[in-house]
């Protein structure tokens, strides 16, 4: 796995490798930034490159039998936490997940969620899972090796499987490095994060949308995406296209004098999209770049989009929460 491959990569690369001739490897690290900009895959490069035997901890060789098995993601020392539900245990998790990982570094949480559950029952990383991980770090290392042990999506971490967490990061294993991926930094506990040295991952930039789509983008494109190679990937999928042109109609609707359209099926079609919550947040930079909502109009907009968009995510009716926002909506932004 090569720095160079993925974005925010050699400029990470140069961080780390000031950390290391400094010898200043923290023990626990928060990555924080929006899904979909390279942080899983830089996680499992960083991952390859303490593992290798042969390596520098900057550099994997890539060729030995430890960064074969990271490369599968099946390395002992390698202990990935994905989130999990729907009482799925982790050893039953992780085979799935390895699999979607690998064949996807930028998978996304949604997606992940639905490969495991369907889309029935919400994930999180419990206090079982940080239990497994004790023994699994109290189980002395014979070699002088080191270990990784990756929080994927930390912000999904219970309040008790945080508080179980403190200590083991607070007197952590040597050689072991913790690494927290999330997408809100407020979303974990302040005496966690005040154990971690905090990385930001700002969203990514035009011209590396473009690198990683191997394609030229419209503005539109970009500015659904949101510097963000999944939601990218979403707004290209020909899947999705029908219900990104129903929420751009929907809008459309929602700003015209009342009566003139006919909302119902435009909310009937969204509420099948197989990824509404995302499509909402698309819809959020919609909101933002219109040029005839007022300020406040927006705000209004904004708030109700994101409010929708965590109630679609806690499973409540997709579609009276659209009939709802229509009506307030509607109420709102054609006052002048
Ligand atoms: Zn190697």
């Amino acid at each position: 796995m090569r720095w160079e491959s993925w974005p925010h990569g050699e400029a990470f690369l140069k961080e780390w490798e000031q950390l290391l001739s400094h010898k200043r490897i923290p023990a626990a690290m928060l990555w924080v930034g929006p899904e979909g900009v390279g942080k899983t895959p830089l996680a499992w490069t960083l991952a390859q490159a303490l593992l290798c035997p042969k390596g520098d901890l900057a550099y994997a060789c890539g060729t030995c039998g430890d960064c074969q098995v990271v490369a599968k993601l099946e390395h002992p020392f390698f202990w990935l936490l994905p989130p999990t539900g729907g009482g799925k245990p982790l050893e039953e998790a992780l085979p799935l997940f390895r699999q979607a990982l690998s064949q996807d570094p930028f998978l996304s949480l949604s997606e992940w969620e639905k490969l495991l559950l369907g889309g029935r029952g919400s994930l999180s990383i419990g206090v079982e899972e940080v239990r497994h991980l004790q023994g699994f770090l109290t189980l002395a290392s014979t070699q002088a090796v080191w270990r990784v042990v990756l929080f994927w999506h930390a912000e999904l971490l219970t309040r008790q499987a945080a508080n179980a967490l403190l200590k083991i990061v607070e007197e952590p294993p040597e050689r072991t490095l913790f690494l927290f991926l999330a997408t809100r930094v407020e979303a974990l506990p302040a005496t966690l994060r005040s154990r971690c040295q905090i990385k930001k991952f700002p969203p990514l930039s035009a011209q590396v949308l473009e690198k990683l789509a191997g394609t030229s983008l419209s503005v539109a494109q970009l500015s659904l995406a949101q510097g963000s190679y999944s939601r990218l990937r979403r707004v290209m999928d020909p899947a999705q296209a029908p219900y990104i042109e129903a929420l751009r109609a929907w809008l459309r609707a929602l700003l015209q004098p009342a009566g003139d359209t006919d909302w119902l099926p435009l909310i009937e079609t969204l509420a099948q999209a197989p990824q509404l919550s995302d499509l909402l947040l698309m819809g959020v930079s919609l909101i933002r770049e219109h040029p005839h909502l007022s300020l406040p109009q927006k705000n209004l907009g904004i708030d109700t989009f994101l409010r929708v968009a965590d109630e679609i995510e806690a499973h409540l009716n997709p579609l009276l929460l659209l009939a709802e926002a229509t009506v307030t909506l509607r109420q709102y932004w054609q006052k002048k």
